[in-house]
């Protein structure tokens, strides 16, 4: 009998997050693949109730323990380890987000199990999990398959429609186990600290104007405030633009900032780096403006023009005005 396949059940401030269920609906399709059965592990302390959302899984493995309460990794890796060992799951799914990345990589390590993250699918072949990843910061995509099992697959956004990992069932079982925790942790939660009021989400936005170093100082970061106001959208930026705090945090798209699917995202003065177009090559269109017509940027758009970005941005913002009357 195969083992099954678990997904950690990622949840923040009170709410299953929006990858669980995506990362659910993944899950499924490897254990029909396995003949085997998807269980969602729900980590936490005082969240049980979030169990009743994961119908999608077979089965709910549900541990509340006080050092539980913040994610941690170290933590999370520890509880999930020790519930591994206990029952030899196929594979780990765990969700690829800000708040239980790097748990997933700790987790293999206590196991000793393979690891393959930025899996973007997951599938079984001659009763094997192969998982299709992105490497090296977005520089290749390929097809990876794991030595041995167990195998912990970190899941990044968007590898199914979350729809499709929601139940409006609750889960047939939920077990509550325990798991031992050492009370001193070498990495303590010490603090949430929560976005400035009246900061943007990016994530939810249809029209994004991304600047990157290419916009020259944090003065022409008003042209770009113009052309957003105009398109009824918002400026947002590439990592560099961010470290030199002519924008806040909050709008830094790649890698390391956020990952976004507007249906417009305008990049303007951004060379295309792979950990740039790792958070916005899912936008509907791209149009990217820059000087230099070897720039990788130019890879990933759909429409493209080699101009300078100061002059010809004004003219974008007037033609934008004069469309919307
Ligand atoms: C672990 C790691 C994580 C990272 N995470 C992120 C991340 O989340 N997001 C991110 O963006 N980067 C990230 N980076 C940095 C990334 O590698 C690049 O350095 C960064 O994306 C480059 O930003 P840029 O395109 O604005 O600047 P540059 O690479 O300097 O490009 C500027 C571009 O502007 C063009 N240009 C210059 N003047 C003009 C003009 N007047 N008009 C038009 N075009 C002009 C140039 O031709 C050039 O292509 C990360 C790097 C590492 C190692």
């Amino acid at each position: 009998m195969p083992g099954n396949i678990w997904v950690l059940a990622e949840h923040w401030r009170g709410k299953v997050s929006e990858i669980t269920f995506e990362a659910l609906a993944l899950g499924r399709d490897v254990a029909d693949q396995l003949g085997s059965k998807v269980e969602a592990v729900l980590l936490g302390h005082g969240v049980k109730d979030l169990a009743s959302q994961l119908g999608a899984a077979a089965r709910v493995i549900s541990t509340d323990h006080e050092a539980l309460a913040e994610v941690v990794p170290e933590v999370y890796a520890e509880a999930l380890a020790q519930l591994a060992r206990r029952e030899r799951p196929a594979a780990v799914l765990t969700p690829l987000s800000n708040v239980t990345l790097g748990v997933g990589t700790l987790l293999a390590a206590k196991l000793g199990a393979s690891a393959i993250n930025f899996c973007k699918n997951v599938r079984v072949v001659d009763g094997k999990i192969e998982a299709h990843a992105v490497l090296y910061g977005g520089k290749i995509e390929t097809k990876v398959a794991a030595a041995a099992e167990p195998v912990v697959l970190g899941i990044g956004p968007g590898a199914r429609l979350a729809d499709a990992g929601r139940s409006a069932e609750p889960p047939a079982v939920v077990d509550e186990v325990t798991v031992d925790l050492p009370e001193a942790q070498p990495i303590r939660f010490k603090e949430f600290i929560e976005p400035e009021a009246g900061e943007v989400d990016v994530t939810q936005q249809d029209v994004l104007v991304a600047v990157g170093r290419g916009i020259g100082s944090r003065d022409n970061i008003a042209l770009a405030e113009e052309l957003a106001a105009a398109l009824g959208g918002v400026v947002c930026g590439s990592r560099p633009v961010i470290d030199q705090g002519w924008l806040p945090p909050s709008r830094q798209i790649g890698k390391s900032g956020m990952q976004v699917k507007p249906r417009l995202y305008l990049a303007l003065g951004i060379s295309g780096a792979p950990e740039h177009v790792e958070g916005m090559r899912g936008a509907e269109l791209i149009v990217a403006v820059n000087t230099d017509p070897a720039a990788p940027i130019f890879n990933v758009a759909h429409y493209g023009t080699t101009a300078d970005v100061l002059e010809f941005l004004p003219l974008l913002t007037e033609q934008a005005k004069a469309l919307r009357g």
